[in-house]
């Protein structure tokens, strides 16, 4: 039994969904409407807008498709209706899986596509009027599924370290405290041009303080564009997950710290391969040839899989299975570690 334990919604969104909710939303942008063969566009012809044509380690190739995709979330109607189909897409790749969401994103990507100006939206009436919505919408879409299916499915809430605006985030948290018991824990996301990839700004690190309290489950992305430092910098917040965390094997101290305090890594072979392939050369370099997972594992840290973003990484979770097996990671130290995550995290044995 393999869960899925790092994924974005914003990324599960297939080009099947996406083209069905393009006609059933009757979307006229270009990316969904061809205006010369007055034609909704195929999903082959949304797959190739929308997924990575390669490696690059310029991450703005990979958060394009992401800004892409985000075109779709039209209404609150039309995000359930990709939610939907996201949780169905991940519960037949899957045993279960998490799923994580970018609130502030989507909400602020829903008001640009309204023809609003996010800034000037009180942040109040931006959490309440507009981000609760989007909330709400997704858990029930979860719920639906997870009912439909019986699968394990939870959700988890990504904060992203752009932080666009203090108010608006923390007006955002007020409205997360209230469905913390519908979320599994907190995440903090997001791609930021260098030179600091992975910035901590304070006052998302006040937010996650006062959120704790009510999710103590704690994952952040670090150690992926940045080096072992910036897990070294986010291990003070005590997180349980660090997304990819590849970056540790750099340093012995680092590695040793994440054992002694039992953090889980996250890790997605594919994700790594296209949007870091010169720092995931030199890893291997420096590791005989080994790739960050099966090196992670001969050191003793617990890892778990993830496939990350599916439709612009072009992956399924089933396929980044085969991938970890073919790169020698332990499988049964795999599913020992996810379940001992899953157990950590919910309270619950699978
Ligand atoms: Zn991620």
């Amino acid at each position: 039994m393999f869960l899925d334990l790092h994924r974005h919604l914003e990324g599960s969104h297939s080009p099947a969904a996406l083209a069905k909710v393009a006609r059933d939303f009757d979307l006229r942008a270009p990316l969904f409407f061809d205006e010369v063969t007055q034609a909704f566009r195929s999903e082959a012809e949304l797959a190739a807008a929308l997924t990575m044509a390669g490696p690059s380690d310029d991450a703005s190739v990979f958060y394009r498709c992401i800004v892409l995709a985000r075109q779709a979330y039209v209404s609150v109607a039309a995000i359930r209706a990709l939610s939907v189909a996201a949780f169905q897409e991940a519960a037949a790749d899957t045993d279960g899986f998490e799923l994580r969401i970018s609130l502030f994103s989507m909400t602020r990507t829903l008001l640009e596509n309204l023809g609003l100006r996010w800034r000037e939206v009180p942040p109040r009436a931006f959490a309440e009027q507009y981000a609760r919505p989007v909330l709400l919408a997704v858990l029930s879409a979860r719920d639906e599924v997870a009912a439909a299916t019986k699968k394990p499915m939870v959700v988890r809430l990504g904060l992203s370290r752009t932080w666009e605006s203090g108010p608006h985030y923390d007006a955002l948290g007020d409205v997360v405290v209230e469905h913390a018991g519908q979320l599994v824990g907190l995440d903090v996301l997001g791609i930021v041009p260098p030179p600091d990839t992975e910035p901590m700004p304070e006052g998302l690190v006040r937010l996650l303080a006062r959120l704790r309290p009510h999710l103590p489950d704690l994952t952040i992305h670090a150690g992926e564009f940045a080096g072992h430092g910036s897990i070294d910098r986010v291990l003070e917040l005590e997180p349980r997950g660090i997304g990819h965390g590849v970056h540790a094997l750099e340093s012995p101290q680092t590695l040793a710290r994440l054992v002694r305090d039992g953090v889980t890594l996250e890790v997605c072979p594919t994700s790594n391969r296209l949007l870091i392939p010169s720092a995931l050369a030199k890893l291997k370099a420096a590791h005989a040839g080994l790739e960050p997972l099966p090196a992670l594992q001969r050191c003793h840290v617990h890892c778990v899989l993830g496939s990350d973003d599916p439709t612009p990484m072009g992956t399924r979770f089933s396929a980044e299975l085969s991938v970890a097996e073919a790169l020698g990671a332990d499988l049964r130290t795999l599913e020992a570690d996810m379940r001992r995550r899953w157990l950590e995290m919910t309270g619950t044995a699978l």
